[in-house]
C-alpha cells in the first residue's frame, strides 16, 4: 500500500510501551503509519507526549486531562496544560470529555474541566479531542452550548454512539473517529452508523494500548493495527483500503494541521 495512515489517537507514553517502543514504531512505519497523535491524560503525561513529539517528527502531541483523572489535578497542573497548549509540537487539546461509566469522578468536576479544555482549544486555535462514555446527552449539551460561539473544531474519539448522536456531532462541526471497536464481531450497529458518516469527516485511531482490533482482541494494541480499522471502514464505505487511507490521512492533516512530510521512524534510521 503506497497511501499512508495516521493514527489520530494513541497513548505511547503508557507503561506498556516502555520495553519496546522503538520496535512498535518500526512496525507502525512498516504498516504504513506515517504519523501518530500521542494523547496526554494528565499534566505529567501531557509533558511526556510533548517530549516524545520533540524527538520524533512524525509524532504530534495532544495535551489535556482525561475526564477520569480530573479529580487528581493538582495545583499548577492546569497552568502546565495551558502552557503546553501553545507549544509548536502540540496539535490538539485533550483528551477531554465526560465519562459516566467508571463513576469515580463526580460529573460536575468533569464538566468544568471539559469546558476549560474547549475554551483553551479556542484560545490556542487547536482542535479538541472528546472522550464520551455513557454520557452522550451530557456531552452533546456541552458541545451545543460551545457551538453557540461558532462551529466546533474537534473530534469524537473512538466513537461508539448512535446515529442520532453522530448526526448532531456532525452538525456542530465535529469529526468522527473510529477505533478497533469498529472491527468487533458484535458491532454491526456501529458499522451501520459509520456507513452514514460523510467521508470528509472520518478519522481512524487505535487508542493503543487499549481496544485492539478483532483479530488481536485481548492483546496490547499498537499503532500498526490502525490498518485493521482502516480496512473495515473501507469495506463499509465501498472503497479500497488505499482510498480510505488517503481520505482519512487527508482529514487528519486538515483537522490537526499536520505537516505532510514528517515520519514516525526513529531518528537513528
Ligand atoms: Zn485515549
Amino acid at each position: 500500500m503506497s497511501a499512508v495512515l495516521v493514527d489520530t489517537h494513541c497513548h505511547p507514553e503508557s507503561d506498556s510501551f516502555r520495553q519496546d517502543f522503538e520496535e512498535v514504531l518500526v512496525r507502525a512505519a512498516r504498516a504504513g503509519v506515517a504519523q501518530l497523535l500521542a494523547i496526554g491524560i494528565s499534566a505529567a503525561t501531557s509533558q511526556a507526549v510533548v517530549v516524545l513529539a520533540n524527538r520524533h517528527p512524525g509524532i504530534s502531541a495532544v495535551v489535556g486531562v482525561h475526564p477520569n483523572h480530573t479529580h487528581e489535578i493538582r495545583p499548577g497542573d492546569w497552568e502546565k496544560i495551558e502552557e503546553l497548549a501553545f507549544h509548536p509540537r502540540v496539535v490538539g487539546i485533550g483528551e477531554t470529555g465526560l465519562d459516566n461509566y467508571w463513576k469515580d469522578v463526580p460529573l460536575d468536576l468533569q464538566h468544568d474541566s471539559f469546558c476549560r479544555h474547549i475554551q483553551l482549544s479556542r484560545r490556542c486555535g487547536k482542535p479538541f479531542v472528546v472522550h464520551c462514555r455513557e454520557a452522550e446527552a451530557e456531552v452533546l449539551a456541552v458541545l451545543r452550548e460551545a457551538a453557540e460561539a461558532g462551529p466546533l473544531q474537534g473530534v469524537m474519539h473512538s466513537f461508539c454512539g448512535s446515529d442520532a448522536v453522530a448526526d448532531e456531532c456532525l452538525q456542530l462541526g465535529m469529526y468522527i473517529s473510529f477505533s478497533g471497536m469498529l472491527t468487533y464481531r458484535r458491532n454491526d450497529v456501529l458499522r451501520a452508523t459509520a456507513a452514514r458518516i460523510p467521508p470528509e469527516k472520518l478519522l481512524i485511531e487505535t487508542d493503543a494500548p487499549y481496544l485492539a482490533p478483532q483479530q488481536y482482541r485481548g492483546k496490547r494494541n499498537e499503532p500498526a493495527w490502525v490498518a485493521d480499522t482502516c480496512a473495515c471502514l473501507a469495506e463499509i464505505h465501498g472503497m479500497s483500503l488505499e482510498q480510505m487511507a488517503t481520505l482519512t490521512t487527508a482529514n487528519a492533516r486538515r483537522l490537526f494541521r499536520l505537516e505532510d512530510e514528517s515520519l514516525i521512524l526513529p531518528p537513528a534510521e
